[in-house]
């Protein structure tokens, strides 16, 4: 079996392209621009990297971007007081703060300043208490990313086996959470660094998302034949290449269908942020 590819990029394509429909109607009814402030502190040539795709796609949409390049000894006080000014701007319907932060600023202090009513990255406690409460309003973007990806291909989702690898505070506990909501209706199971028999828990699943941190993690014989499997790694090679958590070249002999490194789940994470800045917007 040759797996199927879950074209990420082209589904991102799509999604924009519907997102700047809406973008134009808002903008025709209300006369409302959705506007995005993204903080980027220091110099780290990634966060540039990822902060420039993300404005780029507003523009691509017509979402307006503010971007705030901070000193990367910036005090905490005066990253604070920025949070603060975005927070009451009637122009920013989103704040972005691109993370990591340098190591003398507290991220959960910061994190937690954004108001949760422009929280559209849904890092903040209040957007993942709602949503574990079944009442959500901003969707982490990545996991809500992935859902997509699921849906729009007609992967059957709602009473699926779903195992998660991973349970960081970005993809693996939100999209737990998304998934085993009512209306989503997956069985799902996380799985960590402390986990037992991982083999014997990923191969029991009808969907298994890999969300780790390690190239290659996820090995053909710990993947059930006609299973999917979606790869949320991304890691820069020694040869220069890019390579995702799942061992793409014989998993994809195994597996039914497959999100590939680059060009999966990545474009679908800008995509959902575009997604909750004009929901922040319409929401005023
Ligand atoms: P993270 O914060 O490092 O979390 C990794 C998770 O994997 C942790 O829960 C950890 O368990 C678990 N884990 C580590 N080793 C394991 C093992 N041997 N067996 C089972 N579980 C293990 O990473 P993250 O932020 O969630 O990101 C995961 C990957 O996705 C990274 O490669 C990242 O670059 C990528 N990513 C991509 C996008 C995108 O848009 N494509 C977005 C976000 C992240 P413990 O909790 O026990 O430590």
């Amino acid at each position: 079996m040759t797996a199927i590819l879950l074209d990420g990029k082209q589904l991102a394509q799509t999604m924009q392209t519907e997102i700047a429909a809406q973008t134009a109607e808002l903008q025709r009814t209300r006369g409302l621009r959705p506007g995005l402030a993204a903080v980027l502190v220091g110099d780290n040539p990634a966060s540039q990297i990822y902060v420039r795709n993300k404005r780029r796609a507003c523009d691509k949409v017509g979402i307006v971007s503010f971007l705030h390049e901070l000193p990367g000894n910036i005090s905490q006080t005066d990253l604070l007081a920025l949070i603060k000014r975005l927070n009451t701007d009637p122009a920013v319907h989103g704040i972005l703060v691109q993370l990591p932060l340098p190591p003398h600023l507290d991220e959960a202090a910061v994190v937690d300043a954004v108001s949760p009513l422009k929280d559209v990255d849904g890092f903040s406690p209040q957007s993942l208490g709602l949503l574990a409460a079944g009442r959500p309003r901003f969707l982490a973007c990545t996991p809500n990313g992935i859902l997509q990806l699921l849906l729009r291909n007609n992967i059957p989702v709602a009473g699926a086996h779903v195992v998660v690898l991973g349970r960081s505070n970005i993809v693996g506990k939100p999209l737990a959470l998304i998934l085993m909501q009512k209306g989503v209706d997956a069985t799902v199971t996380v799985c960590h660094s402390r986990s037992k028999n991982l083999p014997d828990l990923t191969r029991s699943a009808d969907i298994v998302v890999a969300a780790v941190g390690k190239a290659h993690f996820l090995r053909a014989d710990m993947v059930r034949p006609g299973a999917v499997v979606v790869d949320v790694g991304i890691h820069r090679l020694p040869d220069g290449t890019l390579a995702g958590d799942v061992d793409f070249a014989a998993v994809r002999q195994v597996a039914s269908a497959i999100t590939p490194v680059p060009g999966g789940v990545g474009p679908m994470t800008i995509t959902m942020l575009l997604h909750n800045t004009l929901q922040a917007a319409r929401s005023i």
